[in-house]
């Protein structure tokens, strides 16, 4: 894990001419790496990271497709300006790629030091709090390298976070929320005991689906999740069974599509991920046991898929505190996933990173160890397995001409990693990582050549 450094900074207006370090430390003959930055305004206090015009040069560049060589790399606030060739990098050993995206996520969990019931954390804690742990959350992961993250278990938490990041109010990662739509005794409605009053809400019936897909889009939701099976961690059910009938389904992509609402669904079970594909959802959610003939449908239609493989290991593994019951269920998912997901993504589904990073089962940080994995079982190429963990993420969470690719017009979402993480997946570590910059700002790490140690 790198840590925030508040950096030294050279004084104001002292301007770098092009292509040099002027203003660095240590000087040009010191650093190859040719970083600099211009305050943009003169005479005020010491400039302040977001006023900063930033550029690196001479590092090799991995663009979120393919290796460009050294290159340099401008930006301004949070636009990419330049891409384009460099001279030969003199710091070799470096490398900048695209920050990564989790296109799987729940924010609000438990986000504090120890163990802390899953279960009951959510009923004994206000959502005040449960904010500022959501919070906590998606800074950890951004200071280790996922610089977007979508969250599949949104609600009014979640679209406030994004909000807040969105206006500089903190440091944040981009955020795309999907709120919930779920049938009573469905795979969310079992997050939360029988016996609780206070409960998220559910919706039973065309209609009733119709009405909480409004309520959400009005919320300001960019998108829907919903469940076609059974749950893992869910209380009381079985991964098999049916979450919502064809017909609710058909409501449900139907009107989130009529407000331009992705749909994610949640499914494990064949005929779960079956109706999800044949109703046209976006992106299925797991997607555990998805048969040839489906994947052969998801391909065509370029449904793609989210494996997430770590937290289905762990919890059938029992390395994290789960039920008897949760374990089991997972178990028997995993026994039969490897083979069939392999198969599928050699028949041309489309997998993108998707950890299910809930705090509690698979950290915010853990994303890196997901997209090895990710090579591992479905038999990716280290690049093929960073291509679905930056820009084909990105298509995925709508974001695909903003970030995701290192290109001009981009956002200025960036690593600087040691190592060549395209052609070795060892190399994709967060203990590798030397800076992250979001948004065009450093929120982790250091930048060689302008902060120090
Ligand atoms: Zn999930």
């Amino acid at each position: 894990m790198v840590s925030v450094d508040s950096g030294r900074w050279g004084p104001c207006c002292s301007r770098a001419p092009n292509g040099s370090t002027a203003g660095a430390p240590g000087g040009a003959g010191l650093y190859a790496l040719n970083i600099w930055w211009l305050p943009l305004s003169c005479g005020g206090p010491v400039a302040s990271l977001e006023e900063l015009l930033l550029r690196i040069e001479g590092i090799t560049l991995w663009d979120g497709h393919r290796d460009l060589g050294p290159s340099l790399v401008e930006w301004d606030g949070d636009k990419l300006t330049k891409v384009e060739r460099a001279p030969d990098p003199l710091l070799p050993e470096l490398c900048v790629v695209p920050g990564l995206v989790d296109t799987h996520v729940h924010l609000v969990g438990h986000a504090g030091p120890g163990p802390a019931d899953f279960f009951t954390w959510p009923l004994t804690t206000t959502r005040e709090e449960q904010v500022l742990h959501g919070l906590a959350h998606a800074q950890r992961a951004l200071r280790q390298g996922v610089t977007t993250l979508r969250d599949l278990a949104g609600d009014e938490a979640q679209i406030a976070l994004r909000r807040a990041f969105d206006q500089s109010l903190m440091d944040g990662p981009r955020l795309v929320v999907h709120c919930v739509v779920g049938m009573t005794a469905g795979h969310c409605d079992l997050f939360t005991p029988p016996a609780a009053a206070q409960r998220r809400p559910t919706a039973d019936g065309a209609d009733e689906c119709r009405r909480l897909v409004r309520t959400w889009a009005r919320a300001g939701a960019d998108g829907i999740k919903i469940t076609t099976s059974g749950g893992v961690l869910s209380m009381g059910d079985r991964s098999e069974w049916r979450n919502y009938t064809r017909a609710e389904v058909q409501a449900i992509v139907d009107e989130a599509h009529a407000l331009a609402l992705p749909v994610a669904a949640h499914a494990h079970s064949a005929a779960g991920i079956q109706v999800a594909l044949d109703e046209g959802v976006d992106s299925i959610e797991h997607g555990t046991l998805m048969t040839a003939d489906q994947a052969r449908q998801a391909a065509a239609q370029g449904t793609t898929v989210a494996p997430t493989l770590l937290i289905n290991e762990a919890i059938a593994g029992g390395s994290v505190p789960v039920t008897p019951e949760a374990r089991q269920k997972a178990a028997l998912l995993v026994a039969e996933r490897d083979k069939l997901l392999r198969h599928a993504a050699g028949l041309g589904v489309r997998f993108v990173l998707g950890t299910d990073a809930n705090g509690h089962h698979v950290a915010f940080g853990d994303q890196m160890a997901e997209v090895r994995r990710m090579g591992e079982v479905l038999g990716l190429s280290p690049e093929q397995a960073l291509q679905a963990a930056t820009s084909q993420a990105a298509a995925v969470v709508g974001l695909g001409a903003v970030v995701g690719t290192i290109a001009p017009g981009f956002g200025a979402d960036l690593l600087v990693m040691r190592g060549r993480p395209w052609l070795d997946a060892a190399d994709l570590r967060t203990d590798q990582l030397v800076a992250v910059v979001s948004r065009g700002r450093l929120v982790a790490g250091a930048l060689p050549g302008i902060l120090g140690p």
